[in-house]
């Protein structure tokens, strides 16, 4: 009888370490975590802002476990859907934020627990923690740091390159999957620059690199509309030879596949 306590013990235990975290790829940037009864969406959109044409199409956004909190780079609306958020998070969800976009987020019905950089956030058997990015038209963006069960991911929304990837890296690495921006879009303005408002394919691959990050999940890609948007043509294929060249691994989640990691 005490073998078979202490063979259910261990068990448990065992379970308990064991599990798994699904990463699925959502529309454009977006990424949804779940782990036991947690849902974490980041930058997820679920709105068609794309008048039907969203890149690999339109991911609704749902959860199923009991608690689900959301994450946003930043507040511009392909990483922001706050009717959406509304939506999915419910009466109990909460949007986690950096501190600069938190009244910004609040004044949308959501609620809202504003984050300084640095400083992690405990929530759910998770912790968040905003780190720098640099956003392409001078607005407030960060990066997310996911932690949860001995797995680390890093969320990069749309971001240029920046000098922050090492100390990322040596403060948080390694990482289990980045999902990285790819595309290296210019934006429409008057008269348009030549420079890129968001990381490159190569970008990317450096930033993995430095990030100690065992892969990269590309995000924010597959969408041209010169000349209003145009970004790298063939971003995907561009990283996919960079990164075997460098011996950088690549999962290429179309909208709606998941992975998981034990
Ligand atoms: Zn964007």
């Amino acid at each position: 009888m005490k073998k078979l306590v202490l063979l259910l013990l261990l068990i448990a235990t065992t379970m308990q370490v064991a599990a798994e975290v699904t990463v699925e790829k959502l529309t454009w940037a977006g990424v949804k975590l779940v782990h036991e009864d947690t849902t974490v969406f980041i930058d997820a959109v679920g709105t068609d802002i794309w008048d039907g044409n969203a890149p690999g199409g339109l991911v609704p956004l749902t959860a199923e476990t009991g608690r689900s909190y959301a994450l946003i780079t930043h507040a511009h609306n392909d990483h922001f859907d706050f009717a959406g958020l509304k939506e999915v998070l419910g009466e109990r969800g909460y949007v986690i934020v950096h501190e600069d976009e938190a009244t910004y987020v609040a004044s949308r019905g959501l609620r809202v627990v504003p984050a300084k950089m640095w400083v992690p956030v405990a929530r759910g058997g998770f912790l968040f923690t905003a780190v720098p990015a640099v956003d392409g038209f001078g607005d407030s963006q960060v990066s997310w740091v996911v932690s949860v069960d001995g797995k680390r991911y890093l969320h990069a929304g749309d971001t240029l390159w920046h000098g922050e990837w090492d100390k990322i890296g040596r403060q948080f690495g390694p990482f289990q999957m980045a999902f990285l921006p790819i595309n290296g879009a210019r934006v429409l303005r008057d008269p348009m620059p030549k420079s890129v408002a968001s990381m490159t394919p190569m970008q990317a691959v450096d930033a993995n690199i430095l990030l100690r990050s065992n892969a990269i999940l590309p995000i924010h890609y597959g969408l041209n509309d010169p000349p209003y948007y145009e970004e790298v043509s063939n971003s995907l294929e561009l990283l996919l030879d960079e990164a075997m060249q460098r011996n950088v691994k690549v999962e290429a989640l179309t909208p709606g596949q998941q992975l998981t990691h034990p």
